[in-house]
């Protein structure tokens, strides 16, 4: 699926709206494995060079939103290393040639972001082999809906948790250090964070928590010329929904509830990224984006 992101035309009918075929696939699922296969700007996201020599570490940036934010931090000029789960190595394959064909350094480094050990070895992995880090985007990030309270185990609590807040924390903390004045850091929460589904009792709470953790950030860092700011997506049509991030019958009719009615596209998220990563965005920090197909955050 590609589309031309820069010619005017209605947005409602850029990408495709539901009915998706049902499609389960195991946690953490793969891109290459969706029907219809997002789009993550691969053919069509156009650099301007807003990130000359800028060395970034993406988290998630195997598929969906960080793949995509991998591809555009390629496009606009710089090296990127990115973190996935390894059984996600195929998906990972296809964003290290993308990068590569940029003439710009691919890094690849899986591994399980639940360890504080591995966050740190992350950071010092991709610090080394890139020379330096001056961009850090978490985009990294897992969601399993469950129908009742009395389902939800405490593993699961503690996973959601593990993986969308204490990772941060970790690499946040691990990453700091190394940052230069002018690095940014950039954080997904979610609409979940303001409008929580019933089926999303562990998921919404991190992201709160993410929007919490990088307002507060931001202030304690600030002094040191550092931003950060958060993204919050609505529904994207990416391998976390389709693998258990909601049932197969929302699969279906994703993005419906939404004004825009349909799902956005992992390439539609990507320019806001590049965004809080450049200098472009000087005088912004510990701010929220929506990303939201029109379910406007408070
Ligand atoms: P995705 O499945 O393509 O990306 C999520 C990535 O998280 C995976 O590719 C995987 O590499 C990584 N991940 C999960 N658990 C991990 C672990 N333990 N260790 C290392 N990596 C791990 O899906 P996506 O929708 O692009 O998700 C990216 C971010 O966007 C997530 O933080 C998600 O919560 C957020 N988000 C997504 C939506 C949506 O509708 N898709 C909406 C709001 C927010
Ligand atoms: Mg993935």
């Amino acid at each position: 699926m590609t589309s031309n992101q820069y010619d005017m035309q209605n947005p409602l009918t850029q990408y495709p709206q539901p009915q998706f075929p049902k499609q389960l696939q195991p946690v953490p699922g793969l891109a290459s494995k969706m029907d219809p296969v997002p789009d993550h700007g691969e053919t069509s996201y156009r650099g301007l060079g807003r990130l000359k020599g800028r060395k970034a570490l993406v988290t998630g940036g195997d598929s969906g939103i960080g793949r995509a934010a991998a591809i555009a931090f390629a496009r606009e000029g710089a090296d990127v290393a990115i973190n996935y789960l390894p059984e996600e190595q195929s998906d990972a394959d296809e964003v290290m040639k993308l990068i590569e064909a940029e003439g710009r350094k691919a890094v690849a480094i899986p591994g399980d972001l639940k360890s504080e050990a591995f966050c740190q070895e992350l950071v010092a992995k991709a610090n080394l082999d890139l020379g330096g880090l001056d961009l850090l985007a978490n985009v990294a990030g897992r969601q399993k809906s469950v129908e009742s309270i009395a389902e939800l185990t405490t593993e699961q609590f503690d996973e959601t948790f593990k993986t969308n807040v204490y990772a941060l924390f970790w690499l946040s903390k691990a990453a700091l250090p190394l940052l230069p004045a002018g690095a940014t850091i950039i954080n997904t929460a979610s609409i979940q964070a303001y409008q929580p589904s019933a089926t999303l009792l562990d998921y919404a709470p991190t992201k709160s928590a993410i929007v919490a953790f990088s307002k507060a950030l931001s202030k304690q860092v600030l002094p040191k010329g550092i931003r950060v700011n958060v993204v919050a997506p609505g529904p994207f049509w990416t391998p976390l929904q389709t693998s258990g991030g909601q049932t197969q019958d929302v699969v279906q009719k994703f993005g419906s509830e939404v004004p825009m009615k349909r799902p956005g596209q992992p390439a539609e998220c990507a320019p806001i990224y590049v965004f809080l990563a450049s200098q472009e965005s000087s005088y912004i920090t510990g701010e929220v984006f929506g990303v939201t197909g029109g379910n406007t955050l408070p």
